[in-house]
């Protein structure tokens, strides 16, 4: 079977028992603070086990995009050591929303592993949880007597909370879970060794490929467990090991998910894959990691320097080093993979398929910029192994190595033992972990436990209609930041928009009689809508009068409409390829990302404007359709965005021809905008533009500014009709004056010239003032030099305030004993400065222009 089959029967099978069949979420995480990339599939389940929001289906199935290199799930050092972990795989999954619970969960795990994909009953092992002293919990006795039915007592073995007790991070749904595992050993090993022994042993052909979970609890902020309302069912399966077992492989990698990945690239270095255990592990890393760094370009997240963007960059750069030390890359090669990949899967996910030229452009450039930074790195560290003394390399420099060129510790011990030298990990450890502790402080939020005021409700956005609303608060929180502390609310009903799609959260004001909140800003956080604010008020069971801030919010509308009427103008403009790739809008501003291969030449973005104020005059109603089959709005031409999740139904915002997904608040009629101005447009990445844009009053407002400085710059050039035509006469009269300047220079030069040039024909001696700066007086004397052998020049000016000296003394002058560079020093103290030079040549620069008399004087005397 290939992996596209197997994917498939795995969601027929559970289509088949009544499960709802749901796309991937995003890979990229954008409404939790908790985490930032998918890491199971129940990720995007998560509101509804929390009973923050309600189930959609009873049962779903699904093959999820993961991602385990950050927070409690971290696989980033095993992959490409090890042959089934990934940083990027798919997990295959059934759920049950407070429908079945464990005895069907087990059923049916068991029935497509052994009938459906005709595994080995014999190979298979299981797992349940054995309970744990600390937690108060007793073993899952029920999921044993249930796995009983299926499968002999012997090969059901009782695991630790370690590995039986699933949790998705510190705090949230969790439950004990029963492992399903596969021992593919040769019969001879087996023999020898029984493979329960080796059941979560790490040992890599005895290994879990499916883990079902039951969730039952949530774990709070003090550590506690509390039973959940609902019982859910949550599983996940490797998709990559079950093609393993199933393609009669021993490991991922040899399977049809990357071999081709594997031989193009083991080709390209001029390798083969299977020969060398460290080549072998690079050309793993390669593969993985560009699956990793492609699917999450295409849902939207592009490396760059902090948060999820770093995490993406360190991953793409950890394959490039790979590639770098031991497969011989010193040129980009990730990149030119990403067709492969794309053939491979851009099927099964088509936003690989849509965006594959934008993927290898911004995978190229990093290429490019960590080569060269690697580049860097080694020519630092030759400058160093070349004055190093000793026979070990400073912990604090193979910090700074990885620190400023990302080079991990054991690239640097490598080329350190090429040259003999060891490394210090004692003072490399403790660079890192203050690092860390520094990371660590910066983040720090700690989140209180929900305290329930109004259990079960729903909380109902209003917002779309309205801007005061009577609202209760259904839960609060107390929160505590890095520098601050505050409280949290959710309401039963608000009106308040909470930050989300790129559009900032309302601010406003609950109020009861004379009592007043501020509202200071509104999050969307896991499907609810957050209100933050300093304090609590009183008496919380009140029915407060909420009131959003109008002005800020209608700023914001008029940028959100704005931006949609411009993402529509820029695919007229420049093409079909503009796909929105980020956006941001507050009361004060628009900005848009979006790819595009190249600047905007003027005429376009004037296009563009154009456009977008047409539409704005052409006052287009709003048309909003807030629960739409999203087959509907695809067919009415609605714009959907990679990397967004969508239910069922979505909300679709129409003006016009412009229709797109969107859960923005917007203006009821493009009139309302006014005005629509683009102040900048630039490059962000390798084929990423950024436009940032105003609206309405703020457009005005620049617009205003623009021509009071017109009107400013005109009255300086006395009134003038043509103001471009008085600035290039202004330019043009300028040239002319400065070439006048410098023939004046060049002529009065050469009277210096002369001037010096008579007096030594008289007398070889001369000390002096001169008007004239000191470099067109050393010009002067040392053209001289050769003619008068005897020459003894002193020549002191002062220009804008400050004195200078200039001594040259002729060759007789010097043989004779005399030394420039030294009298200079004498007399530079007389204009208090310093200067110095040569035997025969010397100048110094001072600050009193009235010891510039003595100064000469004193030469006089010296040279007598
Ligand atoms: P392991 O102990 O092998 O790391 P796990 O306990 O971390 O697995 P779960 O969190 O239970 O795994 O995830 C469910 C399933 O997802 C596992 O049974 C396994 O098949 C698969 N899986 C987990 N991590 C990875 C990974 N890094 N790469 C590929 N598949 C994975
Ligand atoms: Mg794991």
């Amino acid at each position: 079977m290939t992996s596209n089959e197997i994917r498939k029967a795995f969601l027929d099978y559970f289509e088949s028992k009544g499960h709802h069949v749901v796309p991937s979420a995003p890979m990229v995480i954008k409404n939790d603070p908790t985490l930032m990339f998918t890491n199971a599939g129940m990720n995007q389940f998560k509101d509804i086990f929390l009973g923050n929001q309600q189930r959609q289906w009873p049962r779903a199935t699904d093959s999820q995009k993961c991602l385990r290199v950050s927070g409690k799930h971290n696989d980033l050092e095993e992959v490409g050591h090890d042959t089934y972990h990934h940083t990027m795989f798919e997990m295959l999954g059934n759920w049950s929303f407070g429908d079945y619970f464990k005895k069907e969960a087990i059923a049916y795990g068991w029935e497509f592993l052994t009938e459906v994909m005709k595994i080995n009953k014999d190979w298979l092992y299981v797992t349940v949880f054995g309970g744990d002293e600390k937690e108060g919990l007793s073993m899952d006795t029920e999921a044993y007597d249930f796995w009983k039915e299926h499968i002999s007592e012997d090969r059901i073995l009782r695991g630790s909370k370690k590995d039986n007790f699933w949790e998705m991070g510190d705090q949230g749904p969790c439950g004990p879970c029963s492992e399903i595992h596969v021992d593919i050993r040769p019969d001879e090993e087996k023999a020898k060794v029984p493979g329960k022994d080796l059941v979560n042993k790490d040992n890599p052909q005895v290994i879990e490929i499916w883990n079902l979970v039951f969730m039952q609890y949530n774990r709070k902020a003090d550590g506690s467990l509390e039973p959940l309302k609902a019982k859910h069912i949550d599983t996940g399966m490797g998709f990559e090991r079950l093609c393993m077992v199933m393609q009669g492989k021993r490991s991922n990698y040899d399977t049809d998910v990357f071999q081709p990945l594997i031989q193009e690239l083991a080709a390209k270095a001029g390798k083969r894959y299977g020969e060398n255990e460290e080549t072998d592990v690079a050309l793993r890393v390669c593969a993985d990691h560009l699956r990793a760094v492609s699917f999450s370009i295409a849902d939207g997240q592009l490396p760059s320097n902090v948060k999820a963007g770093y995490v993406i960059r360190r991953i793409l750069r950890r394959a490039v080093r790979y590639g770098y030390t031991f497969l011989g890359f010193t040129e980009p090669f990730i990149n030119s993979l990403v067709p492969t990949l794309v053939g491979q899967m851009g099927h099964q996910f088509p936003e690989l398929q849509k965006q594959q030229d934008l993927i290898q452009r911004i995978i190229l450039e990093e290429e490019q910029a960590f080569l060269r930074t690697l580049a860097g790195g080694i020519k630092r560290f030759e400058e160093y192994a070349a004055k190093c003394t000793c026979k070990v390399v400073d912990g604090a420099f193979a910090f700074e190595l990885f620190d400023t060129y990302g080079f991990p510790i054991d690239l640097t011990q490598l080329i350190a033992s090429e040259k003999g030298l060891s490394v210090d990990m004692e003072g490399f450890n403790k660079g890192l972990a203050e690092q860390k502790e520094r990371s660590r402080g910066a983040a720090k939020v700690e989140s209180d436990d929900w305290q329930e005021l109004l259990p079960g409700v729903e909380e109902e956005f209003v917002g779309y209609d309205t801007l005061e609303a009577d609202v209760r608060i259904a839960r609060y929180r107390h929160v505590k930041a890095k520098d601050k502390e505050f409280y949290q609310l959710v309401f039963d009903r608000t009106p308040f928009y909470g930050e989300s799609g790129g559009q900032a959260g309302d601010t406003g004001e609950l109020r009861i009689k004379s009592y007043e909140l501020r509202v200071n800003n509104t999050k969307k956080e896991n499907g609810l809508i957050v209100h933050i604010v300093d304090e609590l008020p009183e008496d919380l069971t009140a029915t407060f009068h909420a009131s959003v801030d109008a002005d800020k919010r209608q700023a914001t509308a008029c940028n959100h409409s704005a931006t949609h009427l411009m993402h529509y103008a820029l695919r007229q403009v420049l093409g079909e390829h503009v796909e929105q790739k980020g956006s941001s809008v507050d009361p004060q501003r628009l900005r848009f990302d979006f790819s595009h291969y190249e600047k905007m030449s003027p005429e376009q973005i004037r296009d563009v404007e154009r456009r977008v104020n047409e539409m704005i005059r052409a006052c287009l109603p709003l048309e909003e359709h807030r629960a739409m089959p999203i087959a509907e709005a695809q067919k009415l031409g609605a714009m959907a965005l990679f990397g967004e999740k969508y239910g069922d139904k979505v909300r679709v915002v129409k003006y016009g021809p412009s229709t797109e997904f969107c859960g923005g608040t917007h203006v009821q009629n493009t009139g309302m905008i006014g005005s629509f101005r683009i102040v900048s447009e630039g490059a962000i990445a390798a084929g990423m533009r950024r436009i940032e844009a105003i609206t309405a009053k703020a457009a005005t407002d620049y617009a205003d500014a623009q021509q009071d400085q017109l009107a400013a710059l005109a009255e300086m050039f006395k009134g003038t009709k043509d103001l471009t035509a008085s600035i290039a006469k202004l330019q043009e009269d300028n040239a002319a004056l400065k070439a006048s300047v410098e023939q004046l220079q060049k002529e009065k030069a050469a009277g210096v010239a002369k001037g010096i040039a008579d007096k030594l024909k008289t007398n070889p001696v001369l000390i002096e003032r001169m008007d004239a700066d000191v470099n067109t007086l050393k010009d002067a004397v040392m053209a001289l030099r050769n003619e008068c052998p005897d020459m003894a020049v002193v020549l002191g000016s002062v220009k804008d305030g400050k004195p200078a000296l200039l001594i040259v003394l002729g060759q007789n002058r010097v043989d004779a004993g005399l030394n420039a560079g030294q009298m200079v020093r004498t007399l530079g103290k007389e204009i208090q400065g310093g200067g110095g030079g040569q035997p025969h040549f010397a100048t110094a620069g001072g600050k009193n222009p009235d010891g510039l008399d003595k100064a000469l004087s004193v030469a006089k005397e010296l040279i007598g």
